[in-house]
């Protein structure tokens, strides 16, 4: 059973065929400690109700085994879209996951920050995150249920949250609601221009990340590799120790105080089981011994930009 104050480690684990059947032999065959799952189409808007067996089943199996879930809401929902009917579809992707998640047991449901498409719309959509998050997270937390995790982005595209240091108006659009959590991916942060690569770079960036939001905010981790360079604003995972981040950055953000007890979760590229078996024995390793981490990388962000 995983120690819960080691910082689990686990994957996004496939749903496909449903969640039980799916995602619990994914768990196993990979030694996940943690899981994150879609509970509807990632590039879609259609909100399946589940098999309520197959939730079940999943609760308990994530139980017996004491592996914290987490959802991820689509990939479309975007709080800050200019288009009406985005938001809406947005809400209500929210709001089921929200649902869904409590069926599973599920901690967090995580949703991409979102983007205002245009500077001009900056302000008008987080007047929208506002107005969508506030109600959401009021029910949420009267139900107990999950915390909606807000992810920051790779960048681009007048995000509304991709350096750490812009959640601060994020939070202050919902009033900083104590259900309102973040969860921190490895790589948006390096294509947002967070150099965690070099030795220092990933402990830098999670002060910072504690700086705007304060204790308590950060809940998950997405550790992913880069096939990009800092800077990139470009978010293609690779398998942890192959890209542009590199394994010293996640023994160091393994080490980090801000995540003591977060699970952290890789969405890295696997055929089947293989590939996350592979990072979840590579972070697994880090975590074990920390001090004897390889040595971080000393070439400067434009010696890195030629790898890519
Ligand atoms: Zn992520």
């Amino acid at each position: 059973m995983p120690d819960l104050l080691s910082r689990p480690v686990g994957a996004h684990a496939p749903a496909a065929g449903g969640l039980a059947t799916t995602a619990l032999p994914h768990l196993d065959a990979t030694a996940a400690e943690a899981v994150q799952v879609f509970v509807s189409n990632p590039r879609g808007w259609a909100l399946s109700d589940g098999e309520p067996a197959q939730d079940e089943a999943f609760l308990a199996g994530c139980a017996d085994r004491a592996v914290p879930s987490y959802i991820h809401a689509s990939l479309l929902v975007n709080l800050g879209s200019p288009t009406a009917a985005t938001v809406e579809r947005s809400a209500a992707t929210l709001a089921h996951g929200l649902h869904r998640g409590t069926r599973i047991g599920a901690r967090g449901v995580v949703f991409h920050a979102g983007s205002a498409v245009d500077d001009g719309y900056a302000e008008t959509a987080l007047r929208q995150v506002r107005e969508v998050l506030l109600p959401l997270l009021d029910m949420a937390a009267a139900a107990g249920g999950p915390r909606l995790l807000v992810e920051p982005s790779a960048g681009g595209g007048r995000c509304l949250a991709a350096r750490v240091e812009d959640l601060a108006p994020y939070f202050e659009a919902v009033d900083w609601h104590p259900w309102l959590g973040v969860c921190f991916d490895t790589c948006h942060a390096w294509a947002a221009g967070h150099d965690v690569a070099t030795a220092g770079g990933m402990g830098a960036t999670l002060d910072a990340l504690v700086a705007t939001v304060g204790h308590g905010r950060l809940s998950l981790i997405h550790a992913n590799d880069s096939k990009d360079a800092c800077g990139s604003l470009r978010d293609r995972h690779e398998t942890i120790g192959v890209g542009t981040v590199g394994e010293a950055a996640f023994a160091e953000l393994l080490r980090h105080p801000a995540t003591a007890g977060l699970p952290v979760i890789v969405e890295t590229p696997s055929a089947g089981h293989v590939g996350h078996a592979a990072d979840i024995a590579t972070l697994t390793r880090l975590r074990a011994a920390p001090t004897a981490a390889p040595t971080p990388r000393t070439q400067t962000p434009r010696s890195r930009r030629s790898r890519g």
